[in-house]
Parts: C-alpha cells; structure tokens; sequence
C-alpha cells in the first residue's frame, strides 16, 4: 500500500468557489475592489471585530501590524521560537529586534510566564502565536501587556475558526490586533492572501493607507487640494493589496469555514482515538479557555520507546507516499538567528518540543479511509 503523493495541508476549492473567482475576472474590477471591501466586512461579522483589513499576504500583514504600531530601530518584540519565520521577521523588517519567550511544553503557545521574564524597558509588543489553531492564554498574556504598557498582536495565521472562551479569534477583546493567513495549506485561502483585524478605528485608518503606498484621498487629512485627482502621501507604505478575484476566493471560502472547521475536528477525534493508550505517541493538551479549529495536528513521538530516529521514520513514510512536515523549526536556531547570538540551549521547551513532534496530514478533503490508512503505515513505520 503506497499513497501517490500526501502532504500535512492542502486547500479545498469547489467548483462554487471557481465560479465566483470567474465572475470577478468578467467584471470591471480584478485587482482591490468592491469584493475586498464586502471580504472585509464578512471577516468583522465572523470574528466579531469592528475593522478587517485584507491584504496580500500573512507576511504583509504582520509587516503593517508593526509599521502601524510604530515599532523601530531599539524597540524589542516578544514572540514564540515555535512559529513560522514570519511572525519574528516582521519585527526586522522594521529595524526592531526579536526576544523569544519559551513555549508551554503541554499546548506549544508561548508561555506567558515566560513573556514577563523577557520584558525590558525596551519591549513594545507581544506577537502570541495560537499554535496548530489553539489559543493562547490571551486574558493573562493581556494583563502582562497592561502592567507593562505594550502591544499585543494575535498571529492567529493557524486560527481563523477557532474561539477563545467563547469569542472568536480575531474579536480582539485581549488585543490590540489580530493576523490572519490565507496560504493554501490556512483553514480557508485566497491562494496568497491575509488580512487584519482590530477594533482601533485609529489603527485601522492607518494600515489601510500603508497598504496601498501610505497614499490618502481623506479631506480630513489633506494638508491641501488641489483637484479631484488630488492624494497626498503621509507615510512610507507598501503594495500589499489583494486581488478582487482572491477577494472572491476568500469570500467563497469563509462560507464554508464551520464546516471545514467541523470535518478537521473530526479527523483530530479520528487520530487521537486512534493513537490513545499507545507509549509512543501523545498529543498536545488542549486548554479549556480554547476550542481550536484545528490548522495541524502535531503528533508526538516519544523516541525512548522507538528504535528509529526522526530521519529514518520520515524517509520511511516518504517511501509510503506521506510526505509530512515538522512545525516548527525553533526560529532562533536558523542560521540568520544565530547571527544575532541566539544558540542551542536558549529555549529548551521548544528545541524539545522539536525533537518529538511531526505534524499528521490534516485537511477538510481528506477521508476517513486515507485516514485509517495512514493512521496504519504509521503504526508500522515507528518502531
Ligand atoms: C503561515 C504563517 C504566517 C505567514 O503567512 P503567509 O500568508 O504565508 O505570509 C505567519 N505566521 C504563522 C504562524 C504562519 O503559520
């Protein structure tokens, strides 16, 4: 039995979301249009937050959150080492620097005891990453950042579906922003695509403008005009807008989310039930203050019960078709990092949680018979 190619996360796209991307391209808008601004408006109703911002990608998301927050060269930032590159990048890109907080071992979101030992009078912001879809302790993450007057910045790029107690992510109640992303492997996509969402009307007008170029046509805040062309330019922005067809996507997509976010559960109660009471296996604990729509699901090898190393187990599942992946790499033991002094040993939980975890495929377009399959070559393959 051999599968013809299986990755951890892959998109689901109808023939209904085809139809709505083409009806776009047919009308007088392709690139930011009317379907962004009904994208946006949809994002609000769902999460519950006052303004969304969608634009072209995750990255481009975190990247305006810091340039709306005025983070800059001698400003620190706080994230997890469990995280896609991104979510510390962004903090570079605007000259700041990045301090990593070690994860809890049991959830793999950035421990908030943790967070208090890194703060300086430096630090600006905290950038919590809701890992594989779980929450992270958000109530005590914000009353951190209230003792010591920073920002906080959701990356709920794994997260979009998923409710913290009882509020989705993405309301903002313990945040002053919350990033979404769209990639193809997310919970719902645009192909590349992201967005923002806050309840600052303040923040938002601003990361709309930075969004296209910094430009403005706003009479409240023209210093002149001259004509109805007239736009002036008041900060240093980017092109970082979406497309009305991925508009559409998204749009299209986001319809769909409860039932994407329901059929993931699903295949997680599959898994766990699966692999419960077996000395070589565990999952990551879930927290009652969250209910995540699950974006992966790490499985954990405990490797004193296993004769084969990390290596020769995925080059056997390669063999078998499933060509999984590790989420994620510590981000302060990328090369680019280790320029910045950090090293092995920094952030044992993480380094740790590295060592152990692989992330089991996990899409809405999965059945349950793939599943059961590759719950079995597993099982054989770890040994
Ligand atoms: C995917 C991801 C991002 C980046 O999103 P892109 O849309 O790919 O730019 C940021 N943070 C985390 C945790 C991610 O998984």
């Amino acid at each position: 039995m051999r599968f013809k190619k299986i990755f951890y996360g892959k998109q689901s796209i109808s023939w209904g979301d085809i139809w709505e991307v083409v009806k776009v391209l047919r009308s007088p808008f392709i690139t930011q249009g009317p379907v962004v601004e009904k994208f946006e408006k949809s994002i609000c109703e769902y999460t519950g937050a006052k303004y969304a911002v969608v634009v072209s990608s995750g990255t481009a998301a975190l990247h305006l959150a810091m340039l709306s927050l005025e983070v800059s060269k001698g400003d620190e930032v706080i994230t997890s080492p469990n995280t896609f590159l991104a979510s510390a990048n962004c903090v570079l890109y605007v000259g700041g620097m990045v301090k990593f907080a070690d994860i809890d071992f049991r959830t793999a979101c950035i421990d908030p005891r943790e967070i208090e030992k890194k703060i300086t009078p430096k630090t600006k912001a905290i950038i919590p990453v809701h890992f594989a879809g779980q929450s992270c302790d958000m109530k005590e993450i914000y009353s951190i950042a209230k003792k010591y007057d920073l920002f906080v910045i959701e990356d709920a790029a794994h997260a979009i579906g998923s409710e913290y107690l009882s509020n989705k992510v993405g309301c903002c109640e313990y945040s002053d922003m919350t990033v979404f992303s769209f990639h193809p492997v997310k919970t719902i996509t645009t192909g590349e695509g992201g967005a923002i969402t806050t309840n600052d009307e303040r923040l938002y007008k601003k990361i709309k403008r930075l969004r296209s170029h910094g430009t403005t046509k706003n009479r409240e805040i023209l210093t002149r005009d001259e004509g109805p062309w007239y736009y002036e330019m008041h900060d240093l922005g980017f092109n970082y807008r979406m497309t009305d067809f991925q508009a559409a996507l998204g749009l299209s997509q986001l319809k769909k989310l409860n039932k994407f976010v329901k059929r993931r559960e699903e295949i997680v109660k599959i898994y766990k039930d699966a692999f419960a009471g077996d000395e070589r296996f565990s999952f990551l604990e879930e927290e009652n203050y969250s209910k995540a729509a699950f974006h992966l699901c790490p499985l954990l090898i405990n490797f004193s019960k296993v004769k084969l190393n990390k290596k020769e187990i995925f080059k056997k599942l390669e063999e078998k078709g499933l060509h999984l992946q590790v989420h994620f790499i510590p981000v302060h033991l990328q090369p680019f990092y280790r320029e910045f002094g950090f090293k092995e040993g920094d952030f044992p939980r993480a380094e740790k949680y590295y060592e152990k975890t692989l992330s089991l495929p996990l899409y809405a377009d999965l059945n349950n018979k793939v599943v059961h399959k590759i719950i079995k070559i597993i099982k054989e393959i770890v040994v």
